[in-house]
């Protein structure tokens, strides 16, 4: 479904991604590990094209995504959960789910997917008229997770949704990865939290220092000796 062949990327001077290939198949979770500044966000920003590559290629489907701007990437069918959140701050938990709608017309659709979106989320629903910079780090993520499926993505881009979250909180987002997952979302995820990212998913890749050193079975890479070392703590 997304294949990402010998991605480069430099800021500047710094070679951040060197050589970066990666393939998510329908269906799968895959998940992207790596420590602090391994160019994570960098790998997932430059397939939402926010950020330009120096060479190799991002395809979805058939389409070339260097090719094309930002916003036909969503009409594609591909949502980003970005880093941080970026909720619209001022304004209301449910303006914030309309926004993620930006690229449909289908009113009744958008109506239903809200209340659906409300299902996963009842404090979200709770919530729905408090403004969006007023709710906890967990209902932000939420909320940023909710206003992506607004796009009714076939794949989801998520950059660590785990961050500055409780341990309880974290359980519940990748709970509710887990069922989306299940209900038919290909999920592509990058996390620091590489317990919960490899518990979760069918594959994963490890990238160090932009480098890709390590692909394959999630459940594999649990047990394997230098993965526990470097990213268990084990
Ligand atoms: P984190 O989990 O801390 O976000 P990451 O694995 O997502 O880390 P990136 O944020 O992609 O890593 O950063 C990869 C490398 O690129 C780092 O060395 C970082 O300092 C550098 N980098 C990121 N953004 C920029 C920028 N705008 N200008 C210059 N260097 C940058």
């Amino acid at each position: 479904m997304l294949k990402v062949e010998d991605l480069n990327v430099h800021y500047g001077a710094i070679h951040a991604i060197h050589g970066v290939s990666l393939e998510v198949h329908e269906g799968e979770i895959v998940s992207l590990i790596g420590a602090n500044g391994a160019g994570k966000t960098t790998v997932l920003q430059t397939i939402t094209g926010l950020i330009k590559s120096t060479s190799g290629s991002a395809v979805l489907d058939e389409n070339d995504l260097f090719a094309i701007e930002p916003p036909k990437i969503v009409k594609l069918g591909m949502a980003h959960v970005p880093e941080g959140r970026r909720i619209f701050s001022q304004m209301t938990v449910a303006e914030n789910l309309e926004m993620g709608a930006f690229i449909r017309n289908d009113n009744d659709g958008i109506e239903k997917d809200m209340d659906d979106i409300y299902g996963y989320f009842p404090r979200l629903k709770e919530r729905a008229k408090q403004l969006a910079g007023t709710l906890s780090g967990g209902e932000q993520q939420m909320l940023a997770i909710g206003r992506a499926l607004m796009s009714k993505p076939r794949i989801l881009l998520m950059d660590e949704p785990s961050m500055g979250l409780s341990p309880l909180l974290v359980k519940e987002i990748f709970a509710i990865i887990k069922e989306l997952n299940k209900k038919g979302m290909t999920i592509l995820l990058v996390e620091q939290n590489a317990k919960m990212a490899l518990s979760i998913a069918n594959r994963a890749y490890v990238l160090e220092t932009g480098n890709m050193v390590m692909s394959g079975d999630a459940k594999e890479m649990l047990q394997n000796d230098k993965v526990r070392k470097a990213y268990l703590g084990a």
